[in-house]
């Protein structure tokens, strides 16, 4: 099994977008890149550049597209979790997290979530993060903001080369540059890549190349620079910081969602999705019989077949959106299966990008 780093690098506008307004009026809908759309792009690619047979991976997926998050001061985002609020007064250490470290999360209570003064001893300023992107540098939490542009768009008639009548359009896209420290920087996205049989370097030629991602291709939209690498001795290292966390937690861990997170469920009536993680280990209950912290309910559906080639069946799919947390109580003897586990994912979809979780390492 090759794991691999990957690193996108924004060169357009993007627009990656399910939901519109109306059909005239297309909206980036996502603050990360979905395992699925890199997966779409990348077979492309191995396809229609590098003209490679992609079928065999299409029918039968063995590798795995992890979601891909933006940068901030070359730290890696994570989805906010629910036990990290945000004082609206604070121009400092704006965000903190509700318990001062890991080592508490076995005696959490629930209550600590409905504090009404932060940490300076604001009043009634505290707010939820709600999945909002985040990064953690020498103990300070820093929110990443995006860039959304409004553009404008007529559809231009083959024949007589000019506007069609009726036929603008609008786009809210997403631009390649954010803002740390007062500059633009352009975006990058950093992801993983399972490569569960190693077919991957048979398949690509070069470490980097370029991919389209999402709509108005012809526009220019969505193009990436990818550099490709390989990541040395990762479960070994991994396994590791696990051991560690466990020792601290005293056996109980945290997973937060990178992507959806949803159980399966097939009976007389249907399909059905629930909460239950595919994981061999004992629920934790922070809420009567409840094992999670939810940053909300996601549902997704209707997948494109023909443009990609990640063969993800089409009925909807509700679950945890990310930055949702899951609780469990395991040994530290486990630590590696967790570690395999962040990697292969946790439930249904995850070559599709669906259902990866990463042990929490620090609050
Ligand atoms: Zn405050």
């Amino acid at each position: 099994m090759n794991i691999y780093e990957v690193q996108l690098r924004q060169e357009s506008p993007v627009l990656v977008s399910g939901i519109a307004a109306d059909s005239r009026y297309l909206k980036h809908s996502t603050s990360y890149i979905e395992g699925y759309t890199l997966r779409g792009a990348l077979l492309t690619y191995i396809s229609r550049e590098l003209k490679k047979d992609v079928k065999e991976e299409a029918l039968k997926p063995t590798i795995i597209f992890h979601p891909a998050y933006p940068t901030f001061r070359k730290e890696v985002s994570r989805p906010a979790h629910p036990l990290l609020l945000c004082c609206k007064v604070c121009r400092e250490d704006k965000i903190f997290p509700s318990i001062d470290s890991i080592e508490k999360i076995r005696d959490f209570d629930i209550n600590e979530l409905f504090k009404v003064t932060c940490r300076r001893g604001h009043l009634y300023t505290v707010s939820n993060m709600k999945g909002e992107l985040v990064v953690k540098i020498d103990k300070t939490y820093y929110k990443l903001s995006q860039y959304l542009q409004s553009l404008d768009s007529t559809a231009i008639n083959k024949y007589v080369k000019s506007s069609e009548i009726g036929m603008l359009f609008g786009y809210l896209t997403l631009l390649p540059v954010h803002e740390e420290d007062g500059q633009l920087k352009q975006n990058i996205f950093i992801g993983k890549i399972v490569d569960t049989e190693n077919k991957l370097e048979n398949l690509l030629e070069e470490e980097d190349f370029e991919i389209k991602i999402g709509r108005g291709k012809s526009k220019g939209f969505g193009k990436f620079n990818v550099h490709i690498k390989l990541l040395e001795n990762y479960v070994e290292k991994r396994t590791k910081i696990i051991e560690n966390v466990l020792q601290k937690t005293n056996n109980i861990i945290m997973l937060r969602s990178l992507s959806l997170s949803f159980g399966l469920e097939i009976n007389n009536h249907g399909i059905f999705t629930n909460l239950k993680l595919d994981l061999d280990a004992k629920p934790h209950y922070v809420l009567k019989d409840k094992n999670y912290l939810l940053t909300g309910i996601k549902t997704i559906s209707g997948f494109s077949l023909k443009v990609a080639h990640g063969g993800i069946p089409k009925p909807r799919i509700s679950g945890a959106a990310p930055g949702s947390l899951f609780f469990y109580e395991i040994n530290t003897d486990k630590a590696n299966y967790l570690a395999e586990k962040e990697l292969k994912g946790f439930g249904p979809l995850s070559y599709g990008g669906l259902n990866i979780l990463e042990v929490v390492t620090d609050v």
